[in-house]
């Protein structure tokens, strides 16, 4: 039987991930690297979560962009976004290719310890 996921700590788990991202990136659009903010700072999936739940939260699938790159090069050309990702994160892609067929079921339990990861990484930062 598949478990119940709590909506409020995946409410919170996003709201946490979105945090992290905009910090551990600068604010700043890692395409064309101009600083973002409001509506135009926007959390990007190099795999989508729709098809890839498993990397919906985690931060080597994440990467923050402005409203263009991800509209109009990360969306409407995935080919040229994938070799960009692939040349600029290589570590993160390689990662990725690792991990992208995972089967993995979160439990609430899973979505608590994600939450007190980011939120220790927003607090304590990182290296
Ligand atoms: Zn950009």
């Amino acid at each position: 039987m598949k478990k119940h996921l709590s909506k409020k700590n995946i409410r919170v788990l996003r709201t946490v991930v979105r945090k992290y991202i905009r910090m551990r990136d600068n604010n700043c659009c890692c395409m064309c690297l101009k600083p973002v903010s409001g509506r135009n700072s926007q959390i990007s999936h190099m795999h989508p979560k729709e098809t890839y739940k498993h990397l919906e939260f985690d931060e080597y699938n994440l990467v923050l962009m402005c409203f263009r790159c991800h509209k109009r090069v990360w969306h409407l050309d995935p080919i040229i976004g994938c070799e960009w990702f692939k040349k600029e994160y290589p570590r993160e892609y390689e990662y990725l290719e690792k991990h992208r067929y995972d089967v993995v079921e979160f439990t609430n339990e899973d979505l608590k310890e994600l939450i007190d990861m980011y939120t220790n990484k927003l607090n304590y930062g990182f290296d």
